[in-house]
């Protein structure tokens, strides 16, 4: 049985595209592509702090990322965006996978309500299913798989996020943690049972 490397994968938009070498995403205040590094390396910081290995995924397709995530044993997979401009009102945003049913609902929420509670500005969980727009950055996972974007590229949320960062960041581990171990116990007696 081949060892588990890693527990979490974030996938880093908009970098190391090999067709698209030069997206850098949506513009605004800031290039989405250099916020989600921002965001992403405080987030695997404080995850890393909780003993949760953790990779950034930041060359290929999303298509090759996410088929490295399934044969490298991850756990849950978070592809990292920015929201750009174009549905006011929308703010903090996490898609989940339809394919993993309630399960996945689940764990979204409790993301968000977290993440609420860090940043001080609404967030919506939505059902992401075949045929949404951007579903290519999590159609191929097999594990729990959520896309992420935590704010706009610009606007007062923007501000708001990048000094909530840290704390946001420390209370989303400490969800995915007690999630992941919840997983795990959870399935401890289909184990025994095989
Ligand atoms: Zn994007």
């Amino acid at each position: 049985m081949e060892r588990k490397k890693y527990d979490v994968a974030l996938m880093i938009g908009h970098w190391g595209k090999p067709d698209h070498p030069a997206d850098r995403g949506a513009i605004g205040e800031i290039v989405e592509a250099y916020g989600i590094v921002d965001y992403a390396l405080a987030l695997a910081k404080s995850l890393e702090k909780r003993g949760l290995a953790t990779v950034l995924l930041s060359y290929g397709t999303y298509r090759e990322r996410q088929e490295w995530a399934n044969s490298h044993g991850i756990r849950i997979f978070f592809a990292c965006h920015l929201n750009s401009a174009e549905k006011p009102g929308r703010y903090g945003l996490i898609r989940w996978d339809a394919r993993g049913g309630e399960r996945n609902k689940r764990w979204a929420e409790r993301i968000a309500q977290v993440s609420e509670e860090a940043l001080q500005y609404p967030w919506q969980v939505w059902r992401y299913e075949e045929g949404d727009r951007g579903f290519s950055n999590i159609r191929w996972t097999k594990m729990p798989a959520f896309l992420l974007e935590p704010a706009f590229v610009s606007g007062e949320t923007l501000y708001l996020f990048y000094a909530h960062m840290n704390e946001w960041a420390e209370r989303v581990a400490e969800v995915v943690s007690s999630l992941l171990n919840l997983q795990l116990r959870e399935k401890e007696p289909k184990i025994e049972m095989e």
